[in-house]
């Protein structure tokens, strides 16, 4: 008899609704997490800048009307502290701190059939049993720290926005060196420009960035919005980026440049990366319908950075807008104007080593105090791969996945009984709205446990036949639009020798929920029951 009904691995957004939508379904619950804190993502990247680029009213639990009322954002996009203190709210309302366990690495997990349950390995080495095995251990959580040269010869501290320590890093009067432009480099480097003496950025692939227009959550504001909130969000699940947003409806090769202007000139004004990208049908679909929308991002760079080579240096050029994440900030091409900010292109002239006092590219040696790698992340299978997890006949998850992940529903994998992935590979997860798709999840995998249970089954594997036609119509879907042609973290780019792969579903929040809950309705059809 196994210890416990459910296994949680992590303690993010996915882990504590997991806790808590399986306590609720009477079942015994517990988490293990590897940091000394919950909050995942909102844990450990506490770097100032750290913010979220979904409004504080999408990203945040639906689960409880009640919760819904009684907390309050202070922000449009609230800032890391914000989300992590809600967090901790949350865990403490619905009184799940008994069932998480906090700095505990699960390093093992194996299937055993004759009991039909999970043994997890945890850093320490001690076991615990459970029947089903959850894994939330976050899309984005396993950083990369790229294999630099010299890197311990480096005299200086150095950090990676992923890691960042409780007690900050002092930049003031510092000669600081960023690498990396992706989000949470386009986050970090005004706040430590503004601090330090001079600040080094180092960028291969610039991306593009739209304006927040982050402002204060006026009280009235948020009781108006707040009344409604219920059909808000049933509105939310269904739509396709789990945040509604309204567009024109009209491909934009259709229109009058003109016209086009003016509205991406309105959407621009109101701030936000999604109401842009998704103004007109075809931007993420057709490569002249996406270079109009790059285009208008490329000509807002210009008018706000003041040296035209830095500017054209900031343009993205090598990939359609939207492929890589877009990045939102209201300060960082501004911030190139400043006379202590200089912008390295290290595309031309790549990072060969690092120094005692610096970095050494192809051609120049850069002076630096400390050092900030704002370089990602092993996304979507990273943190998964760190585990090793053995399901059916020993398969390792690893070896089973090598080519790239195969899943069904991004929930389970054939060979590998009773295991479910909060936003795996092959489901939605980054490209939406993600606190949305974790609740869809949990909700999912907690209806289909009840399930199993009420019908006497003890075993639920995912088939060979139902996960080949899942990833092939995954595939098939993400081969439609533009997001394969860039070299992102989306499809593995970032990591040396990991498979070319996009494993995320876009076909949409609201088609995929409707394909779960077809799943469910049919029996979980594409399941073996036992
Ligand atoms: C800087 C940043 C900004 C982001 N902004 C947005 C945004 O604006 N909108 C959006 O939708 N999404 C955003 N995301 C994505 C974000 O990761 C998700 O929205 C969400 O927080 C994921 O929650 P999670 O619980 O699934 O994963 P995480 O928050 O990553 O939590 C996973 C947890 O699992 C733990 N863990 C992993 N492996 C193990 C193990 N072997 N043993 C024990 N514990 C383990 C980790 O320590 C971590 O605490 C952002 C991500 C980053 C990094």
């Amino acid at each position: 008899m196994a210890e416990l009904d459910v296994g949680v691995v992590g303690a993010g957004f996915s882990g504590i609704y997991a806790v808590h939508a399986f306590l609720e379904a009477g079942l015994t619950v517990r988490a293990f997490e590897a940091g000394d804190g919950i909050g995942g993502t909102w844990y450990w990247n506490r770097y100032p800048g750290a913010r979220c680029d979904v409004e504080s009213k999408d990203y945040s639990y639906s689960f409880s009307p009640e919760l819904e009322q009684e907390w309050s954002w202070s922000e449009r996009y609230p800032a890391q502290p914000e989300v992590l203190r809600y967090l901790t709210f949350v865990a403490g309302k619905f009184g799940l701190w008994p069932h998480i366990q906090l700095g505990t690495r699960v390093t093992a997990a194996s299937w055993d059939a004759g009991p039909a349950c999970w043994t997890v390995t945890t850093g320490d080495g001690s076991t615990v049993t459970a029947r089903f095995l959850v894994s939330a251990v976050g899309c984005l959580s396993q950083y990369q720290v790229p294999d630099l040269p010299g890197l311990g010869t480096f005299e200086g501290p150095w950090y990676h926005t992923a890691r960042w320590p409780g007690g900050g890093v002092a930049f003031a009067g510092q000669r600081g060196g960023l690498v990396g432009t992706g989000a949470p480099g386009v986050q970090r480097a005004p706040q430590s420009a503004a601090a330090a003496a001079h600040l080094s950025v180092f960028q291969r692939t610039p991306s593009f960035a739209v304006p927040n227009r982050n402002r204060p959550w006026e009280e009235s504001e948020e009781l108006a919005f707040k009344a409604g909130y219920r059909a808000y969000r049933a509105q939310a699940r269904e739509s396709f980026l789990g945040v509604p947003v309204p567009g024109t409806g009209r491909p934009i090769l259709g229109e009058p440049p003109e016209a086009v202007e003016a509205h991406l000139t309105e959407r621009w004004r109101a701030g936000g990366g999604m109401p842009l990208l998704g103004a007109y049908t075809d931007v993420l679909v057709d490569r002249a319908a996406n270079e109009v929308v790059a285009e208008f991002l490329r000509d807002r760079i210009r008018e706000t950075v003041a040296d035209p080579a830095v500017a054209e240096l900031l343009c993205p050029r090598t990939y359609p807008v939207g492929a890589k994440r877009l990045c939102q900030s209201d300060d960082y091409y501004a911030m190139f104007n400043a006379g202590n900010v200089t912008l390295v292109d290290i595309r031309a002239s790549p990072i060969e080593s690092a120094y005692p006092g610096g970095i050494k590219t192809a051609t120049d040696s850069y002076e630096l105090d400390l050092l900030v790698f704002a370089t990602g992340f092993d996304a979507l299978t990273g943190a998964l791969f760190a585990i090793d997890i053995r399901g059916a006949d020993g398969a390792a998850l690893r070896d089973e996945w090598a080519a790239g992940p195969k899943t069904f529903l991004g929930v389970a994998a054939h060979r590998f009984p009773n295991l479910f992935i909060v936003t795996g590979p092959g489901s939605p997860s980054v490209f939406s709205n993600m606190v949305l798709s974790i609740e869809q999840h949990v909700e999912w995998i907690r209806d289909f446990v009840r399930y199993l249970d009420a019908a006497g089954y003890t075993t639920a594997e995912a088939t060979a036949a139902a996960q080949d036609a899942w990833t092939e119509h995954v595939t098939e879907v993400a081969y439609g639009t533009l997001f394969p042609l860039a070299d992102s973290w989306y499809v593995g780019a970032n990591i040396p020798g990991k498979p070319r792969v996009l494993t995320s579903y876009l076909g949409g929040c609201g088609p995929y929920r409707a394909k779960c809950d077809e799943v469910a309705a049919g029996g979980y059809q594409g399941f073996d029951l036992s």
